[in-house]
């Protein structure tokens, strides 16, 4: 790895905490930017943003907030509305994150960024790493692919979710993920 100063793009405490604690305890400058146009509603952008920020504090990791612009997501997948989860709209919702991250990390001189858009098993890694390396060669700065679930980490996320009793989610983040969990909730009943 060998770097001293790394950006993490995060969705949510849940998926990031493992990496942060890994990161930190290696002596990594860790700042965990937090990117999420993608998140309905509002109340629960806000929960997960504070979760984020509760859990870089306990962890030691630098926190930063971009602003919250649900509409410029909006138009970003519009016409992918009703593409299935691991379709072409987690496509674009990732690269559009990427990119903004991308950019913070040239503004702010980090060597490289990584991001923890992969961690959930309900998400394509393959697919992540296809929009950061696009990213990437937009913007410029390396993206570090690595899998975040591997190497005992995912040992290291159940353990601090428990630990730090953790908001978890139950959907991805976007309306039609919330709609399609609301439609398989009822199904299973
Ligand atoms: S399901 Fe998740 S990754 Fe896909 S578009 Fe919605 S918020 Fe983005």
């Amino acid at each position: 790895m060998g770097y001293k100063k790394l950006l993490v793009l995060s969705c949510c405490a849940p998926c990031s905490c493992a990496a942060i604690k890994h990161l930190v305890d290696s002596g990594v400058a860790v700042t965990v930017l937090f990117y999420n146009p993608n998140i309905y509603p509002q109340q629960e952008y806000e929960k997960r943003r504070d979760e984020q920020a509760r859990v870089c504090d306990f962890l030691g990791a630098s926190f930063v907030e971009l602003p919250y612009e649900p509409e410029a997501w909006n138009k970003v997948v519009c016409g992918l509305e009703s593409e299935p989860e691991r379709g072409k709209r987690c496509g674009a919702c990732f690269l559009m994150r990427l990119m903004k991250a991308q950019e913070y990390a040239k503004a702010h001189n980090f060597e490289a960024l990584t991001s923890v858009l992969g961690v959930s098993r309900y998400k394509d890694l393959n697919q992540v790493n296809a929009a950061a390396r696009l990213a990437w060669a937009y913007v410029g700065k390396p993206y570090w692919a690595k899998d975040w679930r591997k190497d005992g980490l995912e040992d290291l996320r159940r353990a601090l979710i428990k630990e730090f009793n953790m908001y978890q989610q139950t959907y991805c983040g976007c309306k039609y993920s919330l709609a399609a969990a609301q439609k398989r909730k009822v199904e299973k009943k």
